[in-house]
């Protein structure tokens, strides 16, 4: 279970933590939707783990498990690698827990625990995939299910929150000296921890923490852009980070002319930020000019570049037939593309014989500078064709 609904959720606190206006900034850009389909396989193996974990909990019995079981493998994402790499991730809790219980009997296991660290930042909570206590330490252990970024547990502020939020619930019944972070990827094959007093947890909880809160809380606070601004909804628009990545043309470079190996580097480490604003900037323009018609000074929306292609290759077989060619001519495994077709049959005569059956699909839209020679789009009347097309599809 995610914790979207916190606003000083502990998945984007790297954010409120480093610019506290951030949260007022994004809340002016529509939330981002379900994340998509990684964020739904995400959930699905969460739901995977919580359930394996309820029956070593003896949580369900095994009716319940295979019921709730199936009813998860009916899902369009579910393949079946994905309960052995959820089940990477439970072994790691069980090992862990057992431990945990040899040496201290009252040691609990507890899924899918509401973790709540609203006492430094206002109305700030959490869900820990699997949380043991036991010998004075409580432990988060979480899954990460996703493969693209590798996620660590040290000084992950996310795993922090979860720590103070765990052993804000876990205080009162337990002695605890340490709380103790693990993350589990099993896709990228990592597994990390990172342990910290809970003087040391408390400590930061007071002196960062709780002022950042405060100041997001009320959206003030000073831009501060940084690693964080990649999932901030205001990315693309926000002056701060663009000052920052243009920040890079008013280098003072030593030589006026030729760029030197420590200048060269200097511009290397600012290249994927750079790349990545850039991208974040043209998909929101892009998308500004196409959802809104908003015009940007100097720039213009028209389709883009597309190919041509045969509209019915079997109609395009025998057409070709009809005209007298061989079939061994115009087809080696499959049908040749239409510039190879056309070197063999000749240009004139291809558009003559097949006519219609070439036809040329719409470019997406792109973005151009006014002096590209390409025709601007009518917003109007393309979604009036749009529409026509819908129609002509519906039947
Ligand atoms: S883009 Fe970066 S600097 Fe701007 S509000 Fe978001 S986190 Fe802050």
């Amino acid at each position: 279970m995610p914790d979207i609904h916190a606003k000083l959720s502990a998945s984007g606190s790297s954010r409120w933590l480093n610019c506290t206006p951030s949260i007022a900034l994004e809340s002016k850009f529509p939330e981002q939707g379900d994340g998509g389909f990684f964020a739904q396989e995400g959930t699905l193996a969460h739901s995977f783990g919580e359930l394996l974990l309820q029956k070593f909990n003896g949580d369900v019995d095994k009716a319940k498990y295979a019921r709730k079981l199936n009813r998860l493998k009916k899902s369009e994402l579910y393949d079946a690698s994905m309960i052995d790499h959820v089940e990477v991730y439970t072994t790691i809790v069980i090992e862990k827990f057992q431990e945990a219980h040899a040496n201290d009997p009252n040691a609990v296991l507890s899924i899918e625990q509401r973790l709540d660290y609203s006492a430094w930042a206002p109305g700030g909570f959490g869900t820990g995939d699997a949380v043991i206590v036991g010998n004075g330490v409580v432990e988060i252990v979480d899954l990460k299910y996703g493969k693209g970024v590798p996620v660590f547990a040290e000084e992950n502020s996310q795993l922090m929150l979860y720590g103070l939020g765990a052993y804000n619930a876990f205080e009162m019944g337990y002695d605890l000296h340490t709380v103790r972070m693990t993350i589990v990827q099993p896709r990228l094959d990592s597994v990390t921890e990172f342990e910290m007093e809970v003087s040391d947890l408390l400590d930061w909880a007071d002196n960062v923490v709780r002022p950042a809160a405060l100041l997001a809380d009320k959206g003030e606070g000073e831009l501060n852009p940084g690693p964080w601004c990649k999932f901030c909804r205001a990315r693309a628009v926000c002056k701060a980070r663009a000052e920052a990545n243009l920040e890079l043309a008013s280098y003072n470079f030593k030589d006026p002319r030729l760029l030197q190996p420590a200048e060269i580097a200097q511009v290397l480490g600012k290249v994927a930020e750079l790349k990545s604003w850039v991208d974040d900037i043209k998909k929101f323009a892009l998308n500004e000019a196409e959802a809104k018609g908003t015009k940007f000074p100097g720039w213009k929306l028209v389709e883009g570049r597309s190919n041509r292609k045969y509209a019915d290759s079997e109609a395009v077989l025998g057409a070709l037939e009809l005209e007298g060619y061989a079939e061994e001519e115009f087809i080696t495994k499959k049908l040749l593309g239409l510039t190879e077709l056309e070197k063999l049959v000749g240009k004139k005569r291809v558009e003559l014989v097949l006519g219609d059956l070439i036809v040329k699909p719409r470019g997406l839209p792109v973005l151009v500078i006014e002096e590209d020679k390409r025709q601007e789009i009518n917003l109007k009347s393309k979604a009036e064709d749009d529409f026509a097309d819908d129609l002509d599809a519906n039947g």
